[in-house]
């Protein structure tokens, strides 16, 4: 079950509006494939009946199964249409009201009619409200609580489900949509004769024809999404059309699988996730700017912190957005906040096993009768709990009628009828307040957040059932240089085994990114490029290790300075080369040195927040914290120095050697050691900053 295209129509019950697009007028907007066209705006219902019945023939003739949705009750609460038809079909109403509303642009008895309606129940109403100060209207009253007696439900079924929705009975003041109904439903009666069998209207026909009509509600999705016109009613259909016709087959389905009543229902109530998840605009950002990686040349050494500074000032994020379940979402980074679609706790409950009473309960020795019955999680007690009485509860039951306090079942003694116990015992002691934890609507979560397995648990606690994420960013990993052979491979005299690709790949995992395998790229120039070009295709950013100095053999920096882009950033810290950052065809390309630890302790001061951030985190600042030195060092001005280390009896160890090939002391180290850029003399004892390698998200 699915649809070509979608028309989203915003109906309006007033009269011709004039040439110029204005708000709380007729507007319409056509989809397909989760793509709008621009919204159309029509003067009076004369132009926009023909317009749609002109589009749903266009639609049919080309072979297109189109839904036709309209901002538009399109039945009564029930009881209504019986009293007026003789029948309870909806269908039947429309015609009804199809041979009474008179409608031009200049004039329309929506209110006369209105009023004639309304003799035909007892009492006053149900129709109220007037549009027209100095005209009184027979039998139609202009406030909502002037009306008695009519007998008939305020609202329909799916009107109450549907957050803030209107009466029908309201024909005018803010918000009213009484008007339209009245004035909307002739026209529908008339397409649907128009196009007889090829037309159908849901729910209360099955959504099978080539034309579908169904009603639609503009408070489904969050006014957040509503973007890209100045005029709310332009932006409404664009929307809602744009999100429906995103809907899979499966969506479909699972979207038009209401049981049928005569009182209709709004399409896409009770599925919002999904609406939700169908209107997130999937917009790949814009790419990064050419010269984001370019710094002031100079002599001098970059500090750490203007390096990082400018990372974060230069790059966004670059990867596109998606919709996923909320139990797939661990480590993805939330693309937009999350805001609670339910209180937690939703109702007061009991925190212990015992018994619920109306507290507080004075100091002194007590007995209460027991009530029969009891209030256990998922089983609530429905009746009233009389005023002294207690009533046995369980951990996590509502709190029933009539209590608003729980003792502690291990403070009582109880028989088949009583309960002992000694007070004083506060009012709502042992009882949880409906959300205290979370209150519904206010925002539990926000975007650029990476999501831990709590916030898993935080976000199903308050009723999320998706979150919208940003796609993973994938990264390349390549190695370079002529003397690598891959672990496992025969190596020859001269040759080493490539360190830093397995690590830098798991480095990637860890962070949560996807990590593509680019292998071992020789040094050749030409070879490299080739490389390069595929891994741009495949990757949103690139890591390599080694080349990436200015030697002869460094081709990943004359590469990159090829293409124009290439910042060959001097930065003043130990251990560390050069680093080559540049853009490949748009993609980002971090040139870490190649001896492993220098590479790991870029790719850690660097890689990861560069990464974060591109890939729509927030920007992440490793926590560090003070631990006294358990050994000695005198350490020059001008760089930071980054030494791999570990507590041992509360100090900060480091590893005997600083050699940056030394790669087994990485496995040896739990963090790093950051001495200051400014000189330092440091003994043992000195306080220094001892960084965990879990602050790296390792
Ligand atoms: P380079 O930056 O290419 O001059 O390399 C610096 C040092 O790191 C040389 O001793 C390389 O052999 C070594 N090296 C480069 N890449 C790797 C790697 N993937 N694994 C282990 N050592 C490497
Ligand atoms: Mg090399």
């Amino acid at each position: 079950m699915s649809f070509d295209t979608v028309i989203m129509v915003d109906w309006s019950g007033g009269n011709d509006r004039g040439a110029t697009p204005k708000k709380d007028a007729i507007w319409t907007c056509i989809a397909r494939a989760g793509q709008a066209e621009p919204p159309l705006y029509h003067r009076n219902r004369q132009i926009a009946e023909t317009y749609l019945q002109g589009t749903l023939t266009a639609e049919q003739t080309a072979g297109r199964r189109t839904l036709a949705a309209f901002d538009l009750c399109f039945a009564y609460p029930a009881g209504f249409a019986e009293k007026l038809t003789g029948s309870d079909d909806p269908l039947a109403l429309w015609d009804w009201f199809a041979a009474r509303v008179t409608d031009t642009p200049g004039f329309n008895n929506r209110f006369d009619l209105a009023g004639q309606i309304n003799t035909q129940f007892p009492g006053t109403g149900p129709f109220w409200g007037n549009g027209r100060p100095n005209h009184d209207v027979p039998h139609l009253p202009r406030k909502g609580r002037d009306r008695t007696g009519h007998d008939l439900p305020e609202h329909r079924a799916t009107d109450l489900a549907a957050p803030g929705a209107f009466s029908p009975w309201q024909l005018s003041g803010a918000g009213a949509v009484g008007g339209q109904v009245i004035m909307g439903l002739p026209m529908l009666s008339r397409l649907r004769h128009h196009f007889g069998a090829a037309l159908s209207v849901w729910p209360f026909e099955a959504p099978t024809a080539d034309i579908v009509l169904a009603e639609s509600y503009f408070s489904l999705l969050p006014a957040s999404y509503l973007t890209g016109h100045a005029i709310r009613d332009a932006a409404q259909v664009a929307l809602y059309a744009r999100a429906l016709s995103a809907l899979t087959p499966d969506q479909w389905q699972t979207v038009l699988d209401v049981v049928p009543t005569a009182e209709g229902w709004v399409l896409g109530l009770g599925h919002q996730d999904l609406l939700k998840g169908a209107a997130m605009p999937d917009l790949t950002p814009p790419p990064l700017r050419n010269d984001c990686f370019a710094m002031p040349q100079g002599a001098h050494w970059t500090p750490v912190d203007d390096a990082l500074a400018h990372l974060r000032a230069q790059l966004s994020p670059i990867t596109a957005t998606e919709t996923i379940p909320l139990a797939a979402a661990a480590g993805r980074i939330l693309a937009a906040p999350v805001i609670a679609a339910r209180s937690h706790p939703p109702h007061a409950n009991a925190a212990v096993d015992g018994y619920a009473f109306a507290g507080p309960l004075p100091d002194g020795p007590r007995t209460l009768p027991l009530h029969p019955g009891r209030a256990a999680a998922g089983d609530p007690f429905n009746g009233t709990v009389p005023d002294g009485h207690a009533l046995r509860i369980l951990t996590g039951a509502n709190i029933p009628d009539g209590t608003d306090t729980v003792v502690l079942q291990e403070d009582t003694a109880a028989n088949d009828t009583h309960i002992a116990l000694h007070g004083p015992l506060k009012q709502r002691a042992n009882a949880r307040k409906a959300g205290e934890d979370m209150t519904a609507g206010s925002d539990v979560l926000p975007a650029q957040r990476r999501l831990t397995p709590a916030d898993l648990a935080t976000l199903a606690a308050c009723g999320t059932g998706q979150v919208t994420v940003h796609k993973r960013l994938r990264v390349g990993v390549l190695s370079t240089g002529d003397e690598l052979r891959a672990p496992g491979e025969h190596a020859a005299d001269g040759q080493i085994f490539d360190a830093n690709r397995a690590m830098l790949l798991a480095d990637i995992e860890r962070w949560g990114h996807a990590a593509i395998d680019l292998g071992i790229a020789p040094d050749d120039r030409p070879k490299l490029r080739t490389i390069l070009d595929d891994a741009a295709d495949r990757c949103d950013a690139i890591l390599t290790s080694g080349g990436a100095s200015a030697g002869d053999e460094d081709h990943m920096s004359a590469l990159l300075q090829g293409t124009g882009t290439l910042a060959l950033w001097r930065i003043a810290m130990k251990p560390g080369r050069p680093l080559a950052l540049g853009l490949w065809q748009n993609t980002p390309v971090f040139g870490l040195p190649g001896n492993p630890v220098a590479a790991q302790v870029c790719a850690l001061v660097f890689a990861h927040p560069a990464l974060a951030h591109l890939a729509g985190a927030q920007w992440p600042t490793p926590q560090g914290f003070s631990l006294p030195a358990a050994f000695s060092k005198s350490k020059k001005a001008g760089r930071r120095e980054y030494l791999r280390a570990r507590i041992t009896d509360g100090a900060a160890e480091v590893f005997p050697s600083e050699g940056s090939g030394r790669v087994s002391g990485l496995s040896w180290a739990t963090g790093l050691v950051v001495l200051p850029d400014a000189a330092a003399q440091i003994t043992p004892g000195t306080p220094v900053t001892y960084i965990p390698f879990a602050s790296f998200d390792l």
